[in-house]
């Protein structure tokens, strides 16, 4: 059987796949994200851990975003594409940022988040849900 959802970083070292569909889509403005992805937002697909399966090892960063929880942000210590996200505020669950799917299209967000952090040249899809909130997720 085919995954429903696969993608890879850059060099190809670190691939995934996932068969079940996903928790959550959104893109989150939070300015830790706009840092770590050098862009206005981090495209972000919420799995259970369990539904994927991941090839390669990505090196994770930790840090404590105000909110006392820890995010880590997983990348490919080769090509330091960023690929995976884990939460200690949802554990078993893996974050998979979406322009690493092989298929763009799969991705569908559902909403926009922390969008009082946006940057001014942020531009937004009016047509999506925004959740306000500048805190650091
Ligand atoms: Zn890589
Ligand atoms: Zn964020």
């Amino acid at each position: 059987m085919k995954a429903a959802y696969s993608g890879q970083c850059l060099c190809g070292e670190i691939s995934y796949s996932a068969a079940a569909e996903p928790v959550f889509s959104g893109n989150c403005h939070c300015k830790d994200c706009q840092r770590s992805s050098g862009s206005a937002y981090i495209p972000a697909i919420i799995f259970h851990e369990k539904d994927v399966a991941v090839s390669g090892k990505a090196k994770y960063f930790r840090l404590a975003a105000d909110s006392g929880n820890v995010h880590e942000r997983g990348f490919c210590p080769n090509c330091g594409s960023q690929l995976f996200a884990r939460f200690s505020n949802m554990p078993g669950m893996l974050g998979i940022k979406a322009g690493t799917l092989d298929d763009s299209s799969k991705y569908s967000p559902m909403l926009d988040f922390h969008v009082g952090s946006a940057a001014s040249w942020d531009f937004m899809n009016p047509e999506l849900p925004k959740k306000q909130g500048s805190a650091r997720s």
